[in-house]
């Protein structure tokens, strides 16, 4: 056994050479053997499965054809050019369409040769077709091997200009397979391969660019996503062990006074179930001198704030300060006023801390924070300044956390007070709420080094927001059903798209929009708020002000409200374009109504021609109020790297691996890391001596091994 053969230059495969090596190192970032291997097909043609032309009968999967060409034509100009081919077999016709490559496939299809094809059909005018089907010629050698499953490996246009399409990658695949036997050695401890029944590693790489059969595949498959999905959990696992011991937090070990007084007197309501448990989460972490980074997720309206409340007032009664941040100023008020309203009667100084305080009162503030007179300080980003100087902060709440980037966090990290015995300054827990749910599986990766909480139950009696979905040609029936509502004396939103690269556009869109508005609703019987990203922010800021006081029924505005701001008698929210806006987006925007006692409507309007995308992304939040579940949808729908935050993790670059799909097996990769590490959270056991070769050749510098070895 060597790994010598792993790291042997690509050039020196059969079929490969100096020049193709260069485009494979530039292409595809392959430059040895081991490289070449983990270069997976993204799926397999099933030779033995061939349907005939007659048999076609849906548009739902993809399928193999076996025919001739009898015709082939270039069809149209510049951007409708198109090459649109015959394929015959003995049942009947079907035409093939392609939109790009016209020019190359012209050239190399051979009219009335033998081909497979592989694709989607769709219908046309009743009849169906196949647009950007793959295609193969017949190869014999393969049907004589009884071979079935072929690999199919995605490559680049450069690629197939130098003969490594599909196909020629395969073949040197096939090369280099074909050297294996005894070459790559076993990277899962025996007790995983045996707990899992997984098929061993130099098998496993065999049979997943050359099948055996598709039991075979599968379980190749299945062995490949688990142990990179068991690597990379490992390692993020990892990384939170080293982080508990290293970074050590202030022991919140008293449910005191503050706490007690304010749940046997002022708590308006029985916690849920959900929030029981948060909570719990959170004094586990802080009672016992474990840092706390924990990301609170839960849907809007969920009650995340009381919880965030309760955890401050254990740190009060532990003898901290506590500050919570909003995004906004308007966030930060309402933050303000509703928990000075629910700490009445208690004899605590809480204080709000935004851009417009005027300097006298920001004098006081800043003095009161270092004398400790000050208890909870809320606020904006004006929390952050390095003006703000605590006695003793001991906890941070962030709201709506997508909104602040991971310095501005840092920097609350460091106003925490120095330990009096090593003079270090001690980090204040930090509990970081997200109304934006993420996904488990994207939750398990992304936030792997943090803790995750999730409320997922929102509090009784809540009524479920009714959402419509209609077409722009029944607007004048929205406009009826706007005005009911506004003569119950409820106030109403009407959103309008503002995406960048069609700025203008939309501008005036809103703009056009705006003015039907107040012809349909016309001064003084009616006042409108109108909100957008062109407008100065004080602006903004009084039209807001305005809406929040009832002073206006209706706000027409751009995206800007999409984040947390509270208007319980806002009962409709018209969502205009809702075919372009993203599901979470949607469902974000949904959340600002149904925060009183009253029924609310989300409609959503759209065009009458939707994208079979658009049409489900209706269909979802017509179906479901859950974040969870529309959270799923959403990452089905544009795959992870599209969801929130997560754009730059080199996290994502997984190699077989499906965050999307491939869930569950997430889920036993992480199980049995967390056992391992719990066994042996340092990995200095003999038996998982392999878990430590194998992370430090993944991950190499990126892992901190001062304590392993
Ligand atoms: P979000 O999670 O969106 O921040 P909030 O914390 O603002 O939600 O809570 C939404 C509303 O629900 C608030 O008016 C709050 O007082 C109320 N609420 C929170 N928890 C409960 C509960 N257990 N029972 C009844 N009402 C609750
Ligand atoms: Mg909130």
């Amino acid at each position: 056994m060597s790994n010598n053969f792993l790291d042997t230059k690509i050039e020196f495969l059969k079929g490969v050479g100096p020049k193709r090596a260069e485009m494979l190192r530039k292409e595809l970032g392959v430059t040895t053997f081991g490289q070449l291997l983990l270069y997976y097909p993204f799926r397999y043609i099933d030779k033995s499965k061939v349907y005939t032309i007659a048999d076609i009968n849906s548009e739902e999967a993809h399928i193999q054809l076996k025919g001739k060409i009898t015709e082939l034509q270039t069809l149209g100009e510049r951007k409708g050019k198109r090459l649109v081919a015959n394929l015959r077999d003995e049942t009947g016709e079907i035409e093939l369409i392609w939109f790009k490559g016209v020019k190359w496939l012209a050239s190399s299809i051979i009219i009335g040769k033998e081909y497979i094809v592989y694709g989607k059909p769709s219908k046309y005018r009743n009849k169906y077709n196949i647009a950007h089907p793959d295609l193969d010629e017949v190869d014999q050698s393969l049907i004589a091997n009884q071979v079935t499953l072929e690999a199919v490996y995605p490559t680049t246009e450069i690629l197939t200009r130098m003969g490594l399409n599909a196909k020629g990658i395969h073949k040197i695949q096939k090369n280099l397979v074909a050297q294996l036997g005894n070459k790559i050695q076993e990277t899962l401890p025996i007790s995983i391969l045996e707990q899992l029944k997984l098929i061993d590693k130099e098998r496993a790489v065999i049979n997943v660019h050359s099948p055996e059969n598709e039991h075979l595949l599968q379980k190749s498959r299945y062995r490949l996503k688990f142990e990179e999905l068991f690597y990379l959990q490992m390692y993020l696992l990892r990384q939170k062990v080293i982080k508990t011991e290293t970074i050590k937090g202030a022991v919140f070990n008293r449910v005191g006074n503050y706490f007690n007084h304010f749940f046997n007197e002022n708590l308006p309501f029985e916690l849920t179930g959900a929030q029981k448990r948060v909570l719990k989460e959170i004094r586990d972490d802080i009672g016992y001198g474990n840092h706390m980074n924990r990301l609170l997720q839960g849907d809007v309206g969920s009650g995340k704030t009381i919880v965030a409340l309760m955890s401050i007032l254990i740190a009060i009664d532990n003898g901290f300060q506590a500050c919570l941040m909003a995004p906004t100023e308007i966030l930060a008020n309402q933050h303000y006023e509703g928990i000075t309203e629910l700490l009445k009667g208690m004899n605590l100084n809480v204080q709000l801390l935004t851009g417009s305080v005027k300097v006298a009162k920001r004098r006081e503030i800043h003095e009161e924070l270092e004398n400790g007179k000050l208890n909870i300080l809320i606020g904006t980003h004006a929390l952050i300044e390095d003006k703000v100087k605590f006695q003793n902060l001991g906890f941070v709440v962030i709201d709506e956390q997508h909104r602040f980037g991971v310095q501005q966090r840092s920097k609350l990290w460091r106003k925490g007070s120095p330990d009096p015995k090593t003079g270090k300054a001690v980090p204040p827990h930090v509990l970081v709420m997200t109304a934006t749910p993420i996904p488990r599986t994207l939750a398990m990766t992304f936030y792997g080094d943090l803790d995750v909480s999730v409320i997922d139950e929102l509090p009784p009696g809540r009524k479920e927001i009714k959402t419509i979905h209609r077409f722009d040609s029944s607007r004048l029936k929205v406009f009826g059903f706007i005005e009911e509502e506004v003569k119950k004396g409820r106030q109403v939103y009407i959103v309008y798209p503002l995406i960048k690269e069609s700025e203008k556009m939309d501008y005036k869109d809103l703009m056009d929009g705006y003015e039907s508005i107040i012809r349909r609703f016309p001064r003084p019987q009616y006042q409108i708020s109108i909100v957008h990203g062109q407008m100065k922010a004080k602006d903004k800021d009084f039209e807001m002000q305005r809406f929040v006081k009832g002073e206006t029924q209706i706000m027409v505005a751009t995206t800007v409200i999409e984040v947390g701001v509270n208007v319980s008698n806002a009962s409709v929210m018209v969502v205009e374009s809702a075919e372009r806006f993203g599901l979470s987006q949607l469902h974000q925007l949904r959340g600002r109504v149904g925060r009183g006692g009253e029924q609310s409507y989300c409609v959503l309007m759209t065009g009458n021609k939707l994208s079979a995308d658009g049409r489900l992304r209706m269909e979802t939040m017509v179906k479901t109020n859950d974040g969870f579940e529309i959270s799923e949808v959403d990452l089905k729908l544009r795959g992870p790297g599209d969801i929130q935050g997560t754009q730059q993790s080199g996290l994502l670059n997984l190699n077989i691996a499906d965050l999307v799909r491939d869930g569950q097996i997430l889920q036993y990769a992480r199980d049995i890391a967390v056992e391992i590490l719990k066994d042996d959270p340092n990995l200095e056991q003999d038996k998982n001596h392999r878990l430590v070769s194998t992370l430090r050749l993944l991950f190499g510098g990126k892992v901190n091994w001062s304590r392993i070895s």
